[in-house]
């Protein structure tokens, strides 16, 4: 419901397809009207309003401007609190093409968008690029930061996400990403022989590039680090518990 959505929606598809959903979904908005909060955006910095459906949660209440939720407002705060106007001088990947961190982002020296499409890795489209995290088209060492928001936890390979993390970040350089908070780390799920084993309950998560939702492969806890050893990274929390849901940031820096 936020600006940047209904404008992306009309770019891609058109004014009567926004106009369709603003009326599917306004009406949910509106019941929660008493819970919508005027408050300044730790995101795109403005003063804006809240906005969130009557059924709502951190997930869904979100900046009218920007679409920024919780996790981005947490993921905009750290990046700004440890980067600040250093973030010129930084190389940056996102693995998202239309994160509310884009504003934020954009300030970096170079700033890579990119999306996940099964089969197209290198392929380009409005701006970003498709890439397999277990298998980036980047040279070793071309980012000084990678950020990413529940993206971790659909990757069945997640040690080979990491080692991929470590060879394409510069020494020092880190991966700051959210995941949703679990109590451990676990394989939901697995791939073998091109099929999904499922050892856990199957666990799909919303997306809007995949509207049937996507499978979560892993639960991921405070003891990420010791049950997925990655040798070139600094694997931990930097920031959270916050909120109802306990939200982390996570940062993966690689060894000097
Ligand atoms: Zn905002």
């Amino acid at each position: 419901m936020a600006f940047s959505k209904v404008w992306r929606t009309i770019r891609q598809r058109g004014p009567r397809a926004a106009l369709r959903k603003i009326l599917a979904v306004g009406p949910v908005y509106l019941a929660g009207v008493k819970k919508w909060r005027l408050r300044r955006c730790q995101c795109c910095e403005r003063m804006t309003i809240f906005i969130e459906p009557y059924n709502g949660s951190a997930e869904s209440r979100s900046c009218l401007f920007c679409s920024a939720n919780e996790r981005y407002e947490l993921l905009a705060e750290e990046i700004r609190g440890r980067y600040g106007n250093r973030l010129s001088e930084l190389d940056v990947l996102e693995l998202d093409p239309h994160s509310p961190l884009r504003n934020v982002l954009s300030a970096g020296r170079t700033y890579v968008r990119s999306f996940y499409d099964e089969g197209c890795n290198g392929a380009q489209r409005d701006g970003a690029v498709c890439e397999d995290i277990t298998a980036l088209t980047f040279r070793d060492s071309s980012f000084d930061l990678i950020i990413s928001s529940e993206v971790l936890e659909h990757v069945p390979g997640l040690e080979k996400a990491f080692s991929e993390t470590a060879r394409v970040l510069k020494p020092g350089g880190a991966h700051i990403f959210t995941v949703p908070p679990r109590k451990s780390t676990k394989r939901r799920a697995e791939i073998v022989d091109g099929k999904v084993i499922h050892l856990e309950p199957p666990d799909y998560h919303l997306d809007p590039l995949c509207p049937q939702g996507i499978l979560a492969f892993w639960d991921i806890g405070p003891d990420l680090a010791e049950v997925i050893p990655s040798p070139r990274l600094t694997v931990r929390i930097v920031k959270g518990p916050v909120g109802d849901l306990g939200r982390v940031v996570w940062m993966a820096e690689k060894t000097k």
